[in-house]
């Protein structure tokens, strides 16, 4: 297949208003009056980031949902996106299941296709995608602003996708697999929260990479330290009971949110946490210092075996 006819079958009706059904060369955007726009990018790679095994779907949402994840964690509304797809081969079907899972995204959310490239590639099929929103002029929230006294919260619950991805590599089985393997597959970008927090969060942040590294993260970003009481973190009854503190702390793809909150802002979060429909957690403060420290029942510091997924170049 030509890639302008790839083009035409398979992403022209994804596109949307400004992007003059992909038939320019640059889409033209204009952000509401008073607003500024917010753009982020992330490269999901085949074997790295998703299973060569999952369906074409799938990984559609999983790439589009990580970046409207970091949109919500900057407190902002998402307009649209730009795809780049590396493919070792036009194949029908998974273009077919692809499209299909970014059309059934782009109704959830809100948002249309500005525009993208397709090319063929001798190595693994990559998606990169960058999403892009809009927040009010000065107001996207920022990971810098936490100050000690702020007290650490967390929406959802952690550890989830952790569980769900060692589901799905056959390595543990639970009565609840189902849950944490959809967990995996389908983040859920908190993006009502996220701009709920506007003027509220001192910093915020999405977990991608595990609480304890994607804290640090915060920690360094703001000059402050973050202590984590583990008793406090939100987590399954089905992973309590598994005590698995690796996967809870430094598991990641959980894509909640880490924000900070000034003391004196802390009761907004009852209706926050009612009007975006998510459950907040406070699990800890900041305090003067650096780093991050995970306190357990006994006032000892956790020890984790690892401290956040790491893998080349992810930097949000
Ligand atoms: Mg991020």
């Amino acid at each position: 297949m030509q890639e302008f006819e790839l083009i035409r079958k398979y992403f022209r009706p994804l596109a949307g208003p400004g992007a003059f059904g992909l038939g320019d060369d640059a889409a033209l955007l204009k952000p509401p009056a008073g607003c500024e726009l917010v753009v982020t990018k992330d490269v999901v790679v085949e074997g790295v980031h998703f299973r060569a095994e999952e369906v074409a779907a799938n990984v559609a949402k999983k790439a589009l949902r990580v970046n409207l994840s970091d949109l919500a964690a900057k407190g902002a509304q998402p307009i649209g996106y730009l795809l780049g797809l590396m493919l070792p081969r036009a194949d029908d079907a998974w273009l077919s299941g692809f499209t299909q899972g970014l059309r059934e995204d782009q109704k959830t959310y809100g948002i249309t296709l500005l525009g993208g490239d397709t090319v063929q590639t001798l190595g693994p099929l990559t998606i990169s995608l960058t999403a892009i929103g809009y927040v009010t002029e000065g107001n996207m929230l920022r990971r810098n602003g936490a100050q000690a006294g702020d007290v650490v919260m967390v929406s959802g619950m952690l550890g989830d996708a952790a569980i769900g991805l060692q589901v799905l590599q056959g390595k543990r089985q639970t009565a609840d697999d189902a849950y944490f393997v959809d967990r995996y597959r389908h983040p859920q970008p908190r993006l009502a929260l996220g701009q709920a927090l506007r003027g509220v969060a001192s910093a915020c942040m999405d977990i991608s990479d595990g609480l304890a590294q994607d804290a640090g993260h915060l920690a360094t970003q703001s000059g402050v330290a973050i202590w984590i009481d583990q008793a406090r973190l939100p987590v399954h009854p089905a992973l309590r009971a598994l005590q698995n503190w690796d996967a809870i702390c430094a598991g990641g793809d959980d894509y909640e949110l880490l924000f900070t909150v000034p003391a004196e802002k802390e009761k907004l979060l009852t209706h926050i946490a009612e009007n975006a429909k998510i459950m907040l957690t406070k699990i800890g403060v900041v305090e003067k210092g650096e780093g991050v420290k995970i306190i357990d029942g006994d006032g000892n510091l956790l020890n984790l075996s690892k401290c956040g997924w790491q893998h080349f170049g992810h930097t949000n």
